[in-house]
């Protein structure tokens, strides 16, 4: 008995400084940074395509399960049966308390990568579309994993200060704005439990690293992928005549729909119309019979939204008509209703709960309240319908602060998001990401 009593008066006092007193989401994110930022230069050398994050999704699995999680494997219900399923779900449990969602995006690029680093990738893959290409991290997902990891590795050492579940979500298929809308399809809020709150991160290119950046309200725009084929007579090159020529038609096409913004829109409300692919024909001399496209279309008003599809399809229509096309060649116009994310919108209170503990925890002048962007971000999808459950994506600065000065100087531009020379500087990248949503997480679940 005595014994026994003398161990229990005795043992808070050894356990308790090594345990509890010195862990912090500070002080555990600079303790993880090294296997970080191994698991990032990995994940950044081996990328891989939407919908095809075979390996990724399988580490991240480990890892969760590792840091304390109850881990589901291939969830996801893609209306395109080309994309397999490789979303990842982990539980972390801790008594009664809110449900919160906390998200990582996992996917690459086709881009070939220019950035010259030792862990830069040199893989090239198969496309959906059966084409070889150059595969990359150019948007950054690779640091989001490292990032959602170590936050996994941070919270599950932190029990004695958060209660309830966390439901940790690695989503595939980001670029695409498929993955966040198939994980939703196979259940994941009627498996894993509705969420109070849902919490998302991406890096951001032009803020610098160290810092968190914000918006309140609405953050990312409405994109659509509208897929556009015009198609015309095909005939020797040498006589345009006796044909009708796709090519001269879409580059018509083209200019006509920058009307649309220019002309047809009111300058307050944002449109961008970007043709991001065309492709046709085979040979200087050959006149072919299509030519395909591929756009992004971003708004931010469900009205301009509707506006500005049905003008890119009107103005299509008229511009084939006006060469002469037969109504049975019209243009073929589709508006994808798999590849689409809806705007992203933070709410307000939660947005302003959160920023106060991005001051405490980094310091006031680390903490940025940015502008809304004309990207697109489907993690929108986690709050829908009609934004009922409370989000916050919020951005965490990838750039050397020198970089930054020299820019805001009106120097040098910076490599955007996607850009083939586009690289995050590891450590303090991750660390914020870590920082700011362990953070995030306690607040919620204190
Ligand atoms: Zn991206
Ligand atoms: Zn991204």
């Amino acid at each position: 008995m005595k014994i026994r009593s003398l161990l229990i008066l005795l043992l808070p006092m050894w356990v308790a400084p090594i345990t509890f007193a010195q862990q912090t989401p500070q002080s555990l994110a600079d303790a993880e940074l090294p296997s970080l930022v191994g698991i990032y230069k990995d994940i950044h050398t081996h990328p891989e395509l939407s919908g095809h994050e075979e390996r990724t999704a399988s580490l991240v699995a480990k890892e969760l399960r590792a840091a304390g999680c109850q881990v589901t494997e291939h969830l996801g219900k893609y209306e395109n049966s080309k994309l397999k399923a490789y979303g990842v779900v982990g539980v972390m449990k801790n008594g009664d308390g809110p449900t919160v969602l906390v998200r990582t995006d996992m996917d690459a690029l086709p881009v070939e990568e220019e950035t010259g680093l030792p862990y830069a990738s040199k893989v090239v893959a198969r496309n959906d579309e059966g084409r070889d290409v150059h595969v990359m991290h150019a948007c950054g997902h690779d640091a989001h994993v490292a990032a959602f990891i170590g936050t996994a590795r941070a919270l599950g050492k932190l029990k004695d200060q958060w209660h309830g579940t966390i439901v940790f979500v690695a989503q595939p298929a980001e670029e695409i704005g498929a993955g966040a809308r198939a994980l939703l399809k196979d259940g994941l809020y009627d498996r894993f439990g509705k969420p109070n709150f849902a919490l998302g991160f991406h890096d951001k290119a032009d803020v610098e690293a160290g810092h968190i950046a914000v918006t309140e309200g609405y953050t990312s725009a409405n994109a659509d992928s509208v897929d556009v084929t015009v198609r015309g007579i095909g005939g020797h090159g040498a006589y345009p005549h006796k044909n009708k020529d796709p090519i001269v038609l879409a580059a018509e096409i083209i200019n006509a729909w920058q009307t649309i913004v220019s002309r047809e829109n009111n300058p307050l409300d944002p449109v961008v119309i970007t043709v991001g692919s065309i492709h046709g024909g085979t040979k200087n001399n050959i006149i072919p019979d299509e030519v395909k496209m591929q756009l992004t279309v971003r708004t931010y008003k469900p009205k301009v939204r509707e506006r500005v599809l049905a003008d890119i399809d009107r103005i299509a229509k008229g511009c084939a008509a006006a060469a002469g096309i037969p109504p049975d060649l019209a243009p073929i116009v589709s508006v994808s209703r798999e590849f689409v994310a809806p705007a992203m919108y933070n709410n307000p209170e939660l947005t302003k709960r959160l920023v106060a503990v991005w001051k405490k925890s980094l310091g006031d002048e680390n903490v940025e309240i940015v502008d809304p962007v004309m990207g697109g971000e489907d993690f929108s999808e986690y709050s829908l319908p009609n934004h009922s459950i409370p989000a916050v994506n919020f951005h965490f600065g990838a750039v050397e602060p020198a970089k930054i000065a020299e820019y805001k100087r009106g120097g040098k531009e910076l490599p955007t998001l996607h850009s083939s020379k586009f690289a995050p500087v590891p450590e303090p990248t991750i660390r914020t990401g870590i920082i700011g949503m362990t953070t995030a997480v306690l607040e919620l679940m204190k």
